[in-house]
């Protein structure tokens, strides 16, 4: 069929048909009385799927937009930052932070490494720092971090905890008032099954304690607080993609959070059982944290960017190459939203054939069956 085409890759996602059927709805003014109850019922869920009771701030921008907003809040000139990076996200935000002056300690990991909190400890202990910044899910190399315990060593030692949540919000357990996060960041076009351009950014109430006098006017926290406890958004918001947002979060809400949590844990396993099954190398860990994207190592032969450029100029499947050092080495399988098994399947389908195509020296017509399998299996006994 001409045409068809899937969209496989760890955002963009796909969006549910009730999604784009909200999307598709006329324009409402946004202080109407037309407006105001998506906005309390997208708000609610928000909070809801953030597991907060604090407001959780919107603003019309994509993750970097609502990452920004944090620095430009938290981050004074000359102030001490450990930023935590493993991967192209961690790096991003150690640019950020350097960008708005602050004095940005480093706790480096090589790409595809998780970080450990007792090396937290040890830095803060040695040089302490009023934030430390981390990744909660490296889209990058598929790692997923224990923020949990990362947000543990950080309030040992006084500092708040900000959270890059943009490809793990909605898709993996991210417990922002249980676990003390400060701030968790994140984006519509991932697990939150919307189009790109909502920004969304969950801040305690220490975080708002601790504002700096950095100058800001459209990131500004408390201005967007005050607007939205009033339903009276600061500046007009992209009706559509809140009406968008609310339907995909009443979707998640509707599934259970444990329920989708769970789904992607069984969606992991089945791209890595079918990846290995191939013969294929594993770049992203072989476990269960690792829930978001599989990132695979391209046999030594083949450039993965031949792999994910076959997939789409042959079979209309859009996967995700190499970011960094690791462009050409590995392919990305996106699995955050609204995929199912059958999406696994038909990306590792359609990996067998393109490498195949490729001349490379694959086993054939066992993925398929592994992933089957594997995605069979509970993860509740
Ligand atoms: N952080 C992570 C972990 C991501 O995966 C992405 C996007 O891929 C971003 C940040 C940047 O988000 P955006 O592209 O929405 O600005």
């Amino acid at each position: 069929m001409t045409g068809k085409q899937y969209l496989l890759t760890p955002g963009p996602t796909p969006v549910p048909p009730q999604v784009l059927a909200a999307l598709a709805e006329p324009i409402v003014h946004h202080r109407s009385p037309d407006f105001r109850p998506v906005y309390e019922r997208c708000l609610t869920r928000l909070r809801q799927v953030c597991r907060t009771e604090n407001e959780v701030l919107l603003f019309a921008a994509s993750g970097t937009g609502a990452f920004e907003s944090a620095v430009q809040n938290l981050v004074a000139r000359g102030e001490r930052h450990l930023v935590v990076t493993n991967g192209n996200f961690g790096e991003r935000w150690a640019a950020l932070t350097t960008a708005y002056g602050a004095d940005v300690d480093m706790l480096e990991y090589a790409w595809g490494e998780t970080p450990d909190p007792d090396d937290v400890r040890a830095r803060l202990e040695e040089r302490p720092a009023k934030a430390v910044w981390v990744v909660h899910s490296e889209t990058s190399t598929g790692v997923v971090s224990d923020v949990q315990a990362l947000a543990a060593a950080a309030k040992e030692h006084g500092a708040l905890i900000v959270v890059d949540a943009v490809s793990s919000l909605g898709a993996v357990p991210c417990e922002t008032d249980a676990w003390g996060l400060d701030v968790v960041v994140s984006g519509s076009q991932k697990a939150l099954m919307t189009p790109p351009g909502l920004g969304v950014c969950a801040v305690s109430d220490a975080a708002y304690e601790a504002v700096s006098d950095t100058p800001r006017f459209y990131f500004d926290w408390e201005r967007t607080r005050k607007a939205q406890s009033k339903l009276d958004a600061a500046f007009t918001p992209p009706v559509s993609l809140v009406a968008g947002l609310d339907v995909a979060l009443g979707l998640l809400l509707e599934e259970g959070l444990e329920a989708v949590f769970e789904r992607h844990v069984r969606l992991g396993r089945a791209a890595r059982a079918g990846a290995k099954a191939m013969g294929l190398e594993l770049f992203s860990p072989d476990d269960d944290r690792s829930a978001v994207v599989t990132a695979i190592r391209a046999p030594e032969s083949v450039d993965a960017g031949d792999i994910v450029k076959g997939l789409r100029d042959k079979h209309g499947i859009t996967i995700a190459g190499g970011q960094g050092d690791l462009k050409g080495k590995v392919f990305r399988l996106g699995h955050i939203g609204f995929f199912d098994v059958f999406d696994i399947t038909t990306a590792l389908a359609a990996v067998e054939l393109t490498l195949a195509e490729l001349g490379a020296d694959i086993d054939r017509g066992v993925a398929v069956t592994a992933a089957l399998e594997a995605y069979e299996h509970s993860t509740v006994a």
